[in-house]
C-alpha cells in the first residue's frame, strides 16, 4: 500500500481553499439568528487539517427552552398548522428551488465541515435534499383521514392531525440528508420543529434554514440549534413541551434519549441507530461486479454510513478470487483532498472517529485477521485513513461485531445459504443487507430470511425519497422516508357523531 505513503500523502499537506464563506454561525430561533443565552461558542473543525473553520453558538438548556417556546407558539397560534396544505407545500417547493440555486455553496459547506468528497455532495446529496423536500411537499396536500363504518347510527371519521412540536436530533455523517429526512415529513404534516445538529457539522443546516425563511417559512416553524449531546440534545429529548422526538445516531445514545422521553412526558420516539450490515456474495456471482459493489457498500462516505455493508460474506467457491480483487480495488481507491475532482475518499469527520477506527484496525490485527491492505493513517495532518481490507475475519472478532464507521472492510467465508443466514442474523443490529446473486430463488430466500429493514439485491445504498428506511432489533424504531414516515408526525383522532333519520348507515 505504499501508493498511500508517497504522492497522495504529500498532496494532503496543502489543502485547497474552500470555495465558500461561512456566514451563519448563530442559533436560529423564531426566525432570527441569535447568540446562545450563555454567550458560549464552540469551534467546528476542518477534518482535512484539524483547524478551526468557525466558532458556532453553543446552545444549552436555556436556548432549548427558547427554541421550544418559539416552536410551541408557531404551532399553537399559527400560521403554519392553520395554513392550507397547498400553501405549506408551495413554501417547501420554493425552498427546494433555492437549494438547487445555491447547490454548490451548500455542497462546499458540507464538504468543509464533514470531509466528504465535494463531487459527492454537489452531485448526489444536495440534489437529493431538494428532491426530498419536493417529495414531502407533494404529500402535504394529500394527507387526510377516513370515513369509517360503525355498528350503529353514527357518523365516524378520522382526522389526521399534526402532532405538535417535533424535537429532532441528527448526526454528522449526512448532515443535510438527515435534516431532510426529519424536517420534510414534520413540516408536510403541519408540525413545527426544533432540530439539534451534530456538534461536528453545524454549518450546513443553519445555511439552508436561512434559505427556508427566504422561501416564506413563517418564524418559529423551524428552529435550528447547534450544541452538544448532554447539554443541548438531552434537554430537547426531555422537554415537557416537545410532543415527538426523532433521533439518528448511535444505539447507545438512542437508548439514552428513549429513556429521557419516557421519563419526561412519554413523547413518541423514532430511532435510526447503528448497524453491522451483511453483504452476501453467493457462489454464482460475477466476482468483478460483486467486488465493486461490496467495495462501494463499505467505503462510500469514508465508511461512515449506518447501513455500511461492513460484514462481507463471500461463498468459499469464489472467496480467494474475491479477496485478491477486493484488495486491488481498495488499493485503487482515490483518497485525497475532498475538494479535488475525482476523489473517492476524504478524511474521517474528526479525531475521535479517526482514533477509534485505528484502534479497531489494531484490534483486527491482534485478533488474527489477515490485513490485506491499508491499516494506517494517510498523511501527517487531518484524519485520512488508508482504505483497509481484512480477510479471514471470524464472526466473534470485534471488527465483525462492532460498528467501526470507517474505511475498513472485513471479509468472511461461508459454505451454504442456511449457514450464512444464521450468521448474518446473529447480531443485535438489523438495519440493512446486501445480496449478490444471479439466482432468483436464492435472492427470494435471503430477502425473506434476513431480519433487517432494507435488503438491496444486486445494488446497494439506493435511497430514493419514497423508499422507507429503518431498522429491526437494536437498529431502531420506526421508518423514515416514503409514505411510512408521515405516521411519525401525525395523530389520529376519531370523531363520532350520532346520525338522525339517516337514509343509510
Ligand atoms: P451520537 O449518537 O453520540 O451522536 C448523534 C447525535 O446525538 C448528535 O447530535 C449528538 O450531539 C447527540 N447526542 C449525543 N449524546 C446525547 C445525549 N446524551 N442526549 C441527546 N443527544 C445526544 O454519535 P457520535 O458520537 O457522533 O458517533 C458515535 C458512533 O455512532 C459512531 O462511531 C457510529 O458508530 C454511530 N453513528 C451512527 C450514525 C447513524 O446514522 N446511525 C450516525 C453517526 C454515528
Amino acid at each position: 500500500y505504499n501508493r498511500y505513503s508517497t504522492g497522495v500523502a504529500a498532496a494532503l499537506e496543502e489543502p485547497i481553499k474552500p470555495p465558500v464563506t461561512v456566514n451563519c454561525t448563530q442559533l436560529l430561533i423564531n426566525g432570527q439568528f441569535v447568540d446562545a443565552a450563555s454567550g458560549k461558542t464552540f469551534p467546528t473543525l476542518d477534518p482535512r487539517t484539524g483547524e478551526v473553520i468557525a466558532h458556532v453558538a453553543e446552545a444549552d438548556a436555556e436556548d432549548i427552552n427558547r427554541a421550544v417556546s418559539a416552536a410551541r407558539k408557531a404551532f399553537d397560534e399559527g400560521p403554519w398548522p392553520k395554513m392550507t396544505a397547498y400553501e405549506r407545500s408551495r413554501i417547501m417547493l420554493r425552498f427546494a428551488d433555492l437549494v438547487e440555486k445555491h447547490n454548490d455553496d451548500i455542497a462546499a459547506l458540507e464538504t468543509w465541515d464533514n470531509g466528504k468528497p465535494y463531487e459527492q455532495a454537489a452531485q448526489i446529496e444536495i440534489p437529493m435534499l431538494a428532491r426530498l423536500f419536493r417529495y414531502y411537499a407533494g404529500w402535504a396536500d394529500k394527507i387526510h383521514g377516513l370515513t369509517v363504518p360503525a355498528d350503529g347510527p353514527f357518523h365516524v371519521q378520522t382526522l389526521h392531525e399534526p402532532i405538535g412540536v417535533a424535537g429532532q436530533i441528527i448526526p454528522w455523517n449526512f448532515p443535510l440528508l438527515m435534516f431532510a429526512w426529519k424536517v420534510g415529513p414534520a413540516l408536510a404534516c403541519g408540525n413545527t420543529v426544533v432540530l439539534k445538529t451534530a456538534e461536528q457539522t453545524p454549518l450546513s443546516a443553519l445555511y439552508v434554514s436561512k434559505l427556508f425563511h427566504e422561501a416564506g417559512l413563517p418564524e418559529g416553524v423551524l428552529n435550528v440549534v447547534s450544541g452538544f449531546g448532554p447539554t443541548a440534545g438531552a434537554p430537547l429529548a426531555s422537554h415537557m413541551d416537545v410532543d415527538k422526538l426523532a433521533f439518528t445516531g448511535s444505539t447507545e445514545t438512542g437508548k439514552i434519549v428513549l429513556g429521557l422521553a419516557a421519563k419526561s412526558n412519554l413523547k413518541p420516539v423514532t430511532l435510526e441507530l447503528g448497524g453491522k450490515s451483511p453483504f452476501i456474495v453467493c457462489d454464482d456471482a460475477d466476482v468483478d461486479q460483486a467486488v465493486e459493489l461490496a467495495h462501494f457498500a463499505l467505503f462510500f462516505n469514508q465508511g461512515q454510513c449506518c447501513c455500511a455493508g461492513s460484514r462481507t460474506y463471500v461463498h468459499e467457491r469464489v472467496y480467494d478470487e474475491f479477496v485478491e480483487k477486493a484488495k486491488d480495488r481498495a488499493l485503487k481507491r482515490v483518497v485525497g483532498d475532498p475538494f479535488k475532482t475525482g476523489i473517492e475518499q476524504g478524511p474521517q469527520v474528526d479525531s475521535e472517529q479517526f482514533e477509534k477506527i485505528l484502534e479497531y484496525i489494531r484490534n483486527g490485527v491482534d485478533s488474527g485477521a489477515t490485513l490485506e491492505t491499508g491499516g494506517g493513517r494517510l498523511g501527517s495532518k487531518g484524519y485520512y485513513i488508508q482504505p483497509t481490507v481484512f480477510s479471514n475475519v471470524k464472526d466473534d472478532m470485534l471488527i465483525a461485531q462492532d460498528e467501526i464507521f470507517g474505511p475498513v472492510q472485513s471479509i468472511l467465508k461461508f459454505k451454504d445459504l442456511n449457514e450464512v443466514i444464521q450468521r448474518a442474523n446473529a447480531t443485535p443490529y438489523g438495519l440493512a443487507a446486501g445480496v449478490f446473486t444471479k439466482n432468483l430463488d436464492t435472492a427470494n430466500t435471503l430477502t425473506r430470511a434476513l431480519r433487517v429493514g432494507t435488503v438491496w439485491v444486486n445494488c446497494f445504498d439506493t435511497f430514493d425519497a419514497a423508499i422507507p428506511f429503518g431498522g429491526y432489533k437494536m437498529s431502531g424504531i420506526g421508518r423514515e422516508k416514503g409514505i411510512y414516515s408521515l405516521s411519525n408526525y401525525l395523530q389520529v383522532k376519531a370523531v363520532v357523531t350520532p346520525l338522525k333519520n339517516a337514509a343509510w348507515l
